[in-house]
């Protein structure tokens, strides 16, 4: 007979199709990594429109970056063959952005409002410390914004903070009137942070039901990709968009946004129907305050539920879904999934020792050059990494070899200095209550306007009760000298030209170019343009082609948005995520973090820096949970994989400027060791230094274990013994935590100016200094062909003579 729908289910296992096709009102669908969550998300979402069930405009799915939610409108697209305007699929912030611009003057805002990004708070963070002097009491500014987050995540503000702080430490209360004071210079600068976005979404929702009940009433279907890393504001927000509708329905679209309505006669109609999927094994934002909670409570939450586990993974080789259930095995509190695949073991799993991180750059490197002659697209690989600055010996290697990279994380282009000044032009003019950002163009370029003059404009402003801005055109009435109210003269009219370009105060419309050319005003009238390319410093060439490539971003937007306008130009640069690239990655290997590579998948993928304070990285080792996020993390890491994977590690890293010792990760050693092939095993990079072997090889005597990371045998040193089996939870971090300390003890060697030494790969030579202590101790040797070398003693293949 067949449903509409029936195409749509098609390849689609008996759990899946269940979770395309149930209709209820609440679906939670949990299963692990690669197990087609999402694509089931997506199906879900045709299957309601093909069978008319949902129109476009009743459809709310969240997705977790703004590159995942347009890769699920195009796939939807694809698969009901037709255009589905009207849905709205974004990230939570900007379905807030959209709901706040349009309610935002219900309470004291305008629709015109600013978006802080993290940079634009802590800024004015520092300045309120700065303020309240909350540095007697040992206040960072990074750390009073972390705590301030965190409460906005938890819906708490200044007053229900205070209410249940203890108010007679001094400390509290000045964090209490920080915070106080900081969202007053919010409101009054008509700014939300990034936290407010969700979190006043909420607190709008719940003042005014009755526009709440506008968005109850058009989102019929709502469905959350990702809902392991869900915060309570967001959870909350879901909550309040699925209760039940108290006023008539169907009134709201001829409403225009307000309803008004008589409580008793209005039928209750049905709170929307929720769908969220997710994977507790998954839940890696737990420091910026996601509840794993709000998945293992669904039930109790949306009595009557519906649960679908899915269990077979699409996306993986066995090896590297052994791998992975192997390492994520190893988190106690959790429920055990079977997740299993049919399309065999596929190739080995690769592990690589480099002595430094060079060497294990290089060896991803050649190993990407291999892959792309056997036929993978560069498109298809991804180095993964656990901090940001970890990519530079990768980018340094990568650019010798010619190899075409790309790094996800486009947030970085917006932090440039250059950048965030022209944003804060087009800010000046889009929100000129925005004082930060009026502040922040003051003086940029250099035209002689000072701190003295700026306090001068402020008391201005404060005396007469104006704002900052409208002061700028009341440069006469400031009392400052001739030159000095010229130059502000000259700012005021740029601002004025600007803004009758982009908003003209004909109440006409301006087309989406008019950004593009605005943009063009504000920075070559200011004399902004001019000042850098008359520069000497070569920086400064740099900086004037990241603001022509701002000028890019604005004409692909004209052109993305025939009808947008500058605040939704300036709401989308605000909230690129880290998953969101400037540019098409097609062509180019992906280069990331572990973080931003959740959701994603390529043929082949790289996770490199497996070493202990890295991943586990060093900072959640004292976090309660910490090292279990770590392996959470891991586990994302490795189950992005399809057909190949890689494991890399160094012995030595340079980072701050410091060399120092690194030891395998403890993860690595909960993979079976029959899962990796190692080229290079950390045995191998310990085993030639003559002197350590030697003694390795009679510790390893008495062990009678076999090897962890020798592989088989092929490359093998048989090193390290392997941890003993059935151990109980939790043992193997301190099992894990021992042996690489032993394996490359060389910390005894004595060593001193003068003495001569024997390097593997250097030769023989003198050593001119020792500097540092312990594990760091560093030669400095002179060789007598190889040159002078700096090496960390207690792991480098060396022997006294
Ligand atoms: P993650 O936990 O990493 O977010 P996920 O559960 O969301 O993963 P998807 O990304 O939806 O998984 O699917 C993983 C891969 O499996 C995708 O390439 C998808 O196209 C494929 N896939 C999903 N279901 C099927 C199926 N029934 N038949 C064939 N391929 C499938
Ligand atoms: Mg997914």
């Amino acid at each position: 007979d067949g449903r509409p729908d029936e195409d749509l289910l098609a390849g689609l296992n008996p759990p899946q199709r269940d979770a395309v096709t149930h209709r209820g009102p609440a679906l939670l669908i949990i299963a692990g990594a690669g197990s087609g969550k999402t694509s089931v998300l997506t199906r879900r979402i045709a299957s309601l429109l093909r069978t008319h069930e949902a129109y476009p405009s009743q459809i709310l799915a969240i997705t977790f970056t703004n590159k995942a939610a347009g890769e699920m409108r195009e796939r939807v697209q694809q698969l009901i063959g037709d255009s589905a305007q009207g849905m709205w699929i974004s990230t939570f912030h900007s379905a807030c952005v959209r709901i706040l611009r349009r309610e935002a003057q219900q309470f004291g805002f305008t629709k015109s409002f600013t978006i802080y990004d993290s940079g634009d708070s802590r800024a004015l963070i520092k300045r309120l410390v700065k303020q309240h002097e909350g540095d007697a009491f040992g206040f960072t500014p990074a750390a009073v914004q972390g705590r301030i987050s965190k409460l906005k995540n938890e819906l708490a503000d200044a007053e229900s903070y205070a209410r249940q702080a203890n108010m007679s430490d001094p400390a509290e209360r000045v964090f209490v009137e920080i915070f106080a004071d900081y969202q007053r210079s919010l409101q009054k600068a008509n700014a939300f942070d990034f936290d407010d976005l969700i979190a006043q979404t909420v607190y709008l929702f719940r003042a005014f039901p009755h526009v709440a009940d506008v968005y109850r009433k058009r989102f019929r279907h709502i469905l959350v990709d990702e809902y392991q890393d869900t915060n309570h504001a967001q959870y909350a927000l879901i909550h309040e968009l699925t209760r039940p509708v108290v006023g008539k329905a169907g009134d709201a679209f001829s409403s225009g946004g307000m309803m008004i309505f008589e409580p008793d006669e209005a039928p209750e109609t049905e709170g929307a129907s929720l769908t969220v999927v997710g994977d507790s094994d998954q839940s890696i934002y737990a420091f910026r305050g996601a509840d794993i909670r709000n998945i293992s409570e669904f039930e109790r939450d949306f009595p009557g539920a519906k649960v679908v586990l899915l269990e077979q993974n699409y996306r993986s080789t066995q090896n590297i879904l052994s791998a992975a259930n192997a390492v994520i095995g190893h988190n106690f509190d959790r429920k055990d999934k079977k997740l299993w695949t049919d399309v065999g073991d596929g190739d080995p799993i690769i592990g690589f020792t480099g002595y430094s991180q060079h060497d294990e750059a290089q060896f991803v490197a050649d190993e990407v050059d291999a892959l792309r002659r056997k036929g993978v697209d560069y498109a298809q690989m991804a180095v993964f990494y656990r901090t940001n600055s970890q990519s530079r010996a990768l980018e340094e290697i990568f650019i010798r070899a010619a190899v075409p990279y790309k790094i996800m994380g486009g947030t970085k282009f917006y932090e440039r200095a250059e950048i965030k000044d022209a944003l804060a032009y087009l800010v000046a003019v889009a929100n000129p209550a925005d004082e930060m950002a009026v502040r922040r163009i003051l003086n940029k370029p250099r035209r002689g306007i000072g701190d003295v003059t700026e306090t001068t404009i402020a008391r201005y402003a404060a005396d007469e009760g104006i704002t900052f801005r409208d002061a700028l055109a009341n440069g006469s009435a400031l009392g400052v000298g001739p030159r000095i109210q010229q130059a502000i003269a000259q700012l005021d009219a740029v601002l004025v030209e600007a803004s009758e370009i982009m908003l003209p105060s004909s109440g006409e419309i301006a087309p989406s170019t008019s950004v593009t050319e605005g943009l063009n005003v504000l920075l070559g009238k200011s004399g902004y343009l001019d000042a850098l390319r008359m520069s000497k410093d070569p920086q400064d060439e740099a900086r004037v082609e990241n603001l022509d490539e701002l000028v890019a971003v604005t004409r692909e937007f004209a052109r993305n948005n025939p009808e947008g306008t500058l605040l939704d130009f300036l709401t989308e640069v605000t909230l690129v995520s880290d998953a969101d690239d400037l540019d098409d990655a097609s062509g180019s290997v992906s280069l990331m973090t572990m973080h931003t590579a959740k959701g994603l998948e390529y043929d082949a993928v790289f996770v490199t820096g497996v070493e202990e304070d890295l991943i586990p990285h060093r900072i959640s080792a004292g976090e309660p949970g910490g090292p279990q996020e770590e392996r959470r993390l891991f586990y994302v890491a490795l189950t992005r994989a399809r057909k190949r994977l890689f494991l890399s590690l160094a012995m030595t890293r340079a980072q701050f400027g410091e060399v120092s010792a690194a030891m395998p990760s403890r993860f690595l050693q909960e993979i079976p060791h029959h899962l990796i092939d190692w080229r290079q095993s950390p045995g191998d990079v310990n085993s030639r230094g003559g002197m350590q072997s030697r003694a390795l090889n009679a510790r390893r005597g008495g062990s009678g274990g076999g090897s962890r990371f020798g592989g088989g045998g092929r490359y093998g040193d048989d090193l390290v013994p392997l941890p003993p089996r059935d151990r109980p939870a939790g043992s193997i971090e301190k099992f894990a935590n021992r042996i690489p300390a032993k394996i490359r003890d060389n910390g005894d060697l004595e060593l001193a100016a003068g003495d001569r030494i024997r390097h593997d790969d250097f030769g023989e030579g003198k050593v001119d200094m020792v500097t540092g202590e312990g594990a760091k101790r560093v030669a400095h040797v002179r060789f007598d062909t190889a040159g002078p070398k700096k090496l960390l003693i207690k792991v480098a293949p060396i022997t006294k003579l």
